[in-house]
């Protein structure tokens, strides 16, 4: 639930069929079922008096328009648009074509919490052969570890709670550490990349930073508003590159 407004219809994870299309959407849109996430359009996209596209930034030439300036999306821009709705207006650009069969209530989470952790791990170089410790199994979290599980690497879950230990083997994590007290010796200089999908308190990022291999990378998929408060020192020599993302 995102920026709540009296008014607004929630809902940012969708999946439905297609019942009906514009003159520029492609013909065979229409009558198939496809899921959709946060983003709903970008402005000026298209021309609509000769269908060409115009006005396009270079982000959304590379594919990324989920960070165009000119993005819209359903919790800030179109907040009458939510997926708990019975039909839904969107861009066709931003429709994903769902494999017949598929459990619609398996494929709606993939659009906005699969999509944020997918687009992480895709879009930040994090390569079949690393490890990688995923602090945090939130719903986020839960399927990063599901989809590195897939891709076959090593995924170690850290959690502060024991009770994720379960999930977090089932879910297909290689080890389960329990991150309280001196739990990072083991792990010392063994850990490729570090996805941050819980806010972790700034004191601790030492402890955290301790298991990263010379060159590892952190990469934040928080909504957290604190101060990062990362030290200098340990990590100068060590962290290779820190990305974020949110979609
Ligand atoms: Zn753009």
């Amino acid at each position: 639930m995102h920026y709540f407004e009296y008014g607004q219809v929630l809902g940012h994870e969708g999946v439905g069929e297609v019942i009906s299309v514009g003159s520029k959407v492609p013909a065979d849109f229409k009558g198939q079922v496809f899921g959709w996430g946060i983003q709903l359009n970008v402005l000026f996209l298209f021309n609509e008096s000769n269908g060409q596209a115009w006005g396009m930034c270079d982000l959304c030439l590379e594919g990324q328009e989920i960070y165009c300036p000119k993005r819209q999306i359903q919790s800030l821009h179109l907040t009458e648009r939510g997926t708990f709705a019975s039909h839904y207006l969107v861009n066709y650009r931003f429709l994903f074509r769902i494999p017949e069969g598929m459990d619609p209530a398996y494929v709606a989470p993939l659009m906005g919490a699969g999509a944020t952790v997918f687009s992480a791990l895709y879009n930040y170089d994090v390569r079949p052969s690393e490890t990688v410790a995923v602090v945090g199994l939130g719903r986020v979290g839960h399927l990063g570890v599901s989809f590195l599980n897939s891709w076959g690497y090593r995924v170690i879950l850290l959690s502060t709670s024991i009770q994720k230990k379960n999930d977090a083997i089932n879910l297909g994590a290689t080890d389960f550490v329990l991150a309280t007290g001196d739990w990072t010796p083991p792990l010392f200089d063994t850990v490729d990349t570090l996805l941050m999908v819980a806010n972790i308190k700034p004191d601790k990022w030492d402890q955290y930073i301790s298991i990263l291999k010379p060159r590892g990378k952190i990469i934040l998929v928080t909504a957290g508003t604190d101060v990062l408060g990362i030290p200098v020192s340990p990590s100068l020599p060590l962290i290779y590159l820190i990305y974020s993302t949110h979609q």
